[in-house]
């Protein structure tokens, strides 16, 4: 493994074991919304506040381990994604140090890129299933925002990215719920909600109505990645 050292281990008492023999099938990603490291390490292993995270990585690059990966970390809340839900039974919760409203700093996606890797090599985790904490909460949640680099994880097979010049259909709210649908999105949030939390992923500049780029984006996302539900169930 390369990078800035091996991870440092700051346990959390907040975890419990995973449901139903479920085991990880996606990465979560979040910011902290915490002025630094340190207060967020103090709050994820605080027992009161009853959250946590697998990882937390600051700023500066360093990687600190809170709960093991075989453990259910307490870092979704509710929401589902590709119809399921208990996303944290289901996931790996990675912590970024951000505010929410400044660039990720190079050795912390330079960090996140070295675990990201090992993870999905590990877990057997496609690019499509490292996700936004906005992706499957998006009445309820933001991060990690527009500011978050998706193209940059998806040009090393870390996420996915829609491709540039794919036909579309016309600017159409059921057909854009449709295809968030089958990419994996939870359209019961309603259309507002999730046309948000796309854009701030895939499209963080657009503004204003629904438009033939955000049709291009979600119906490419949704031809390559749409999961066959009705199988996963059985
Ligand atoms: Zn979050």
């Amino acid at each position: 493994m390369t990078g800035p050292g091996p991870a440092i281990s700051q346990p959390s008492p907040n975890f419990g074991g995973r449901r139903d023999g479920l085991r990880p099938e996606l990465v979560v990603l979040h910011y902290t919304a915490m002025p630094d490291a340190q207060a967020a390490l103090a709050r994820l292993c605080a027992p009161e506040h009853e959250v946590s995270a697998h990882y937390l990585i600051a700023r500066d690059g360093r990687l600190f381990r809170l709960v093991e990966e075989d453990q259910r970390a307490w870092h979704a809340g509710t929401g589902n994604w590709r119809g399921r839900g208990d996303v944290n039974s289901r996931s790996i919760g990675v912590e970024l140090d951000n505010c929410g409203n400044s660039p990720f700093a190079e050795p912390q996606m330079a960090r996140l890129e070295v675990l990201l890797c090992d993870i999905l090599a590990r877990w057997q985790i496609q690019p499509e299933g490292v996700i936004a904490h906005s992706d499957f909460a998006p009445t309820r949640k933001t991060d990690p925002g527009p500011r978050f680099d998706w193209q940059r994880l998806s040009l090393q097979g870390l996420a996915v990215w829609p491709a540039p010049g794919t036909p579309a259909s016309a600017p159409d709210e059921a057909a854009f719920l449709k295809a968030a649908r089958a990419f994996g999105y939870p359209v019961e949030d309603g259309f507002a909600a999730v046309l948000a939390a796309f854009r701030a992923r895939f499209r963080p500049w657009a503004r204003g109505s629904l438009d033939e780029s955000d049709m291009a984006a979600i119906e490419d996302l949704a031809r390559r990645f749409a999961v066959d539900r009705a199988a996963r169930r059985a």
